[in-house]
């Protein structure tokens, strides 16, 4: 048994403490500028211990984590030789493969030493846009962090093409925070936040602490800045804002150069947040509800309806018809005895396994299958009731 394993407690109100403190689930970015010492292409050690203890302290207290990690280039192109400067995509791909290994191992070492367990999770472009995959993917770091282990993300540079890839670890760590259902999203980087331009050419320019919408005139104030380690500019941590807020989740941009950077954030240093308007749960309810054709249609008895009511899952035993051409993950309508439309949800079934299923109870699901799968045919959290009586 992990004698830290998270889950078990339950984060404050994140009003009284701010959204790091008050998060369920926190995914923090590391970005290659802070991991990696520009002169001497080494990782950061001593900083990256303080990063650590810092983690520490929020999975004592219940939060869980995924961290989302850069620096396997920077990390790598030092093993190989390679000269300062720009590389060439097949050279960043044979970086990432020697500096991934490393970046991994050093994230095993100082979190084992804690007896937290480490997994390392390396995700392409497809894995968020493809919703198979995206479904696989979002499975596996649910799984990984029921079972207590901290995921440690990063773009599988070794087999991204220039055309498909990330690039940036901004939005890559926006989607899995969203993939995640993430309340808070902190994108640790070596800049401190926004401002209303740039502020290394104009000495006017106004730091912005929070932003409640992304209009206009804050895309504008991103430009187009970058470091000169990793990928990501202002515009790309923008990008990521978009995403994020638009799951619920809180984000931050905030300078992560000084030791305990997640500390100083909760101990009001300065930083831009981005709010969103709603929770992880209810954005993902209100996309459930507006999709605009559901693929197919769950016919309910009574007694699952009473059970929906009350905030219960949709298992096979309570279903009495299917109709539709559906896979698992696909939205789809819920209707009563009499017809009426009542609810909406994702799938865990396809079409052609919930007709073999229906009706019967969920411990039958491995017999008539051949396989375990999950127990409900909608997941509470994937359903949204749309009339009430
Ligand atoms: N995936 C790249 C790496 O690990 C970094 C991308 C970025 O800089 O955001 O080196």
């Amino acid at each position: 048994m992990n004698p830290t394993k998270p889950g078990n407690t339950k984060p404050g109100n994140s009003r009284a403490r701010g959204p790091l403190a008050g998060a369920r689930r926190v995914v923090v970015k590391v970005g290659s500028a802070l991991l990696v010492d520009p002169r001497s292409g080494r990782l950061n050690r001593a900083w990256l211990e303080t990063l650590v203890e810092d983690l520490l302290r929020l999975r004592r207290r219940g939060q869980q984590l995924v961290l989302v990690s850069s620096g396997a280039i920077a990390l790598g192109r030092r093993h190989l030789g390679l000269a300062a400067g720009a590389l060439r995509l097949e050279e960043s791909q044979a970086a990432a493969a020697v500096g991934q290994i490393r970046l991994a191992h050093a994230y095993k070492e100082l979190l084992e030493a804690h007896e937290v367990t480490v997994a390392q999770v390396l995700l392409t472009l497809e894995d968020s846009e493809q919703r198979t995959r995206y479904l696989n993917a979002r499975a596996t770091l649910e799984a990984l962090l029921a079972l207590g282990a901290i995921p440690v993300i990063n773009e599988n540079d070794t087999v991204a093409t220039a055309e498909i890839r990330y690039g940036d670890n901004d939005r890559l760590a926006a989607r899995v925070a969203q993939m995640t259902s993430a309340d808070c999203l902190v994108l640790l980087s070596d800049v401190d936040g926004l401002y209303t331009a740039d502020p290394n050419r104009h000495g006017d320019a106004r730091f912005i602490d929070q932003v409640a919408q992304i209009t206009p005139e804050i895309e504008a104030m991103a430009g187009g800045s970058a470091s000169n380690m990793g990928s990501g500019g202002m515009a790309t941590k923008i990008a990521a804002a978009r995403i994020a807020v638009g799951a619920g989740c809180h984000m931050c941009i905030a300078p992560g150069r000084h030791s305990h950077p997640l500390k100083r954030i909760e101990s009001g240093a300065r930083c831009t947040w981005f709010v969103p308007a709603s929770t992880p749960v209810a954005a993902r309810k209100q996309w459930i509800a507006g999709t605009l054709r559901p693929a197919g249609a769950l016919h309910i008895d009574d007694g699952a309806m009473r059970a929906l009511l009350a905030g219960k899952s949709l298992l096979p035993a309570g279903v009495t018809g299917a109709l539709g051409r559906f896979e698992s993950g696909d939205t789809v309508s819920v209707m009563d005895k009499d017809g009426r439309e009542v609810a909406r949800g994702i799938a865990g079934y396809s079409d052609a396994e919930t007709a073999r299923i229906l009706g019967r109870q969920s411990g039958e699901i491995e017999a008539l299958l051949g396989y375990r799968g999950r127990e409900e045919l909608i997941h509470r959290d994937d359903l949204v009731i749309l009339r009430h009586e």
